[in-house]
């Protein structure tokens, strides 16, 4: 089945004026949605592990300020090149770890030996391992960072997040022991984890929001444009078209016809016209009345829709007066054509409430590289006057020339 209406053939050009949303606009939505999205994601990855580090940097001053503290008292029992711990200097530095909350403090003799710990089982063991010989004995602090369930630096599986810092006691510049801390940084960790993990919420509810909105706004624009272009096609159709039989109107078609004349003039293509008339469609209006001779109007219409071509270019020019432009199509396709069309229009039976009505039709037949001077004006004119040719031959004929 062919369309009812819009009709008229050569319908694809009416999509020169189609509009829709630009493509950068969907660029920059789609932008807008991966930033969005990115966020939560660089917060994790950059700015989180930035933070951490910044907060255990501070958090390793304040062991080191510690350590010094307790440091001082134990240099004071330095003497004669060793140390002798005393009773005194044990209970200020058991004292001092339980206040500071310290997992554990160690004090080495400068051969790595422990000579002191809040562990006391571990008074006695020997620290060789590398970061000692080649770190702290040499006069630099060591600082690692042990997280919870991992192992510290003496293969000891820690149960809180701590840092781990070795502190060389250097007695006039010589390096005479170290000590050893454990800071505990689960309270710093756990509040620091809570807030990233506030801002995280805050930063995704966020992300969240702006891709509804942009997603929302990607959906209106879309519906808003398809509404405009809705409008923009029915506006083009109530322009170019005829309100009874859903054809081209004169305007359109004439508008067509300059087109392909000047593209004839430049390119020399076969482009044909036709031009047809009802016979004495006066008397169908006189018999049947002006709504039968509508209908008959529109049946015709339609016949010669189905048997143009796609690219045929039908119009009502006016009253019962039709036309068709034919590209690609020279004298004797155009006549072969119009012939058929003669014929299966006369072979049309339109029925109305008064009876069944069958018309005839002239056509006159113009092929563009026939016209002398051709233009807009003398192609019409040719065309008409080998329809009115055909009137006074008798009707119900093509005249091609
Ligand atoms: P000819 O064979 O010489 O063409 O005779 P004709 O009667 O067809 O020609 P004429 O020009 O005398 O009459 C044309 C008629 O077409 C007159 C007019 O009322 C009728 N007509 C024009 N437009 C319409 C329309 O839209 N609907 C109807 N029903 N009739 C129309
Ligand atoms: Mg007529
Ligand atoms: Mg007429």
């Amino acid at each position: 089945m062919k369309r009812r209406y819009p009709a008229g053939n050569m319908s694809n050009s009416d999509h020169i004026h189609r509009s829709s949303v630009p493509i950068i606009t969907y660029a920059i939505l789609g932008i807008v949605i991966l930033v969005a999205l990115g966020m939560p994601a660089l917060q994790s990855k950059f700015i989180y592990p930035r933070f951490i580090n910044l907060n255990i940097e501070k958090t390793e001053d304040d062991a080191i300020r510690i350590g010094r503290i307790m440091m001082r008292m134990v240099l004071q029992d330095y003497v004669d090149e060793s140390f002798i711990i005393t009773e005194k200097t044990k209970t200020f530095l058991d004292q001092t770890t339980r206040d500071y909350v310290l997992g554990k403090v160690n004090v080495f003799s400068s051969s790595g030996e422990t000579i002191f710990s809040t562990t006391r089982e571990d008074v006695g063991k020997i620290n060789n391992h590398s970061y000692f010989t080649d770190i702290v004995a040499k006069g630099r602090v060591y600082t690692k960072v042990v997280l919870k369930d991992t192992k510290s630096l003496e293969e000891q599986v820690i149960t809180d997040d701590v840092v781990e810092i070795y502190i060389p006691i250097l007695e006039k510049g010589k390096f005479v022991g170290a000590f050893e801390l454990y800071y505990n940084i689960s309270a710093h960790k756990d509040s620091m984890d809570a807030i990233i993990a506030g801002t995280n919420l805050l930063l995704q509810s966020l992300a969240g929001i702006i891709v509804i909105v942009v997603m929302g706004a990607a959906v209106g624009l879309h519906r808003g444009m398809k509404e405009r272009k809705k409008f923009e096609d029915m506006l083009f159709n109530l322009a170019t078209r005829d309100r009874l039989t859903g054809l081209y109107n004169r305007g359109r078609f004439l508008d067509m016809l300059q087109w392909t004349v000047e593209k004839h003039i430049r390119y020399q293509d076969k482009t044909s016209l036709l031009m047809f008339d009802i016979d004495r469609f006066k008397n169908v209006n006189d018999t049947y009345g002006h709504q039968a001779g509508d209908e008959v109007l529109v049946a015709v219409a339609r016949m010669c829709e189905q048997v143009m071509r796609k690219s045929d270019m039908v119009a009502r020019y006016g009253g019962e007066e039709f036309v068709v432009l034919l590209p690609e199509t020279d004298q004797t396709g155009a006549a072969k054509i119009a012939e058929k069309l003669r014929q299966a229009v006369s072979e049309l039976v339109i029925s109305c409430v008064k009876g069944r009505i069958r018309v005839t039709i002239s056509i006159g037949v113009v092929d563009f590289s026939e016209v002398d001077e051709l233009s807009f004006d003398s192609v019409i004119k040719l065309a008409d006057d080998r329809l009115y040719k055909a009137k006074k031959m008798g009707r119900n004929r093509v005249m091609p020339q």
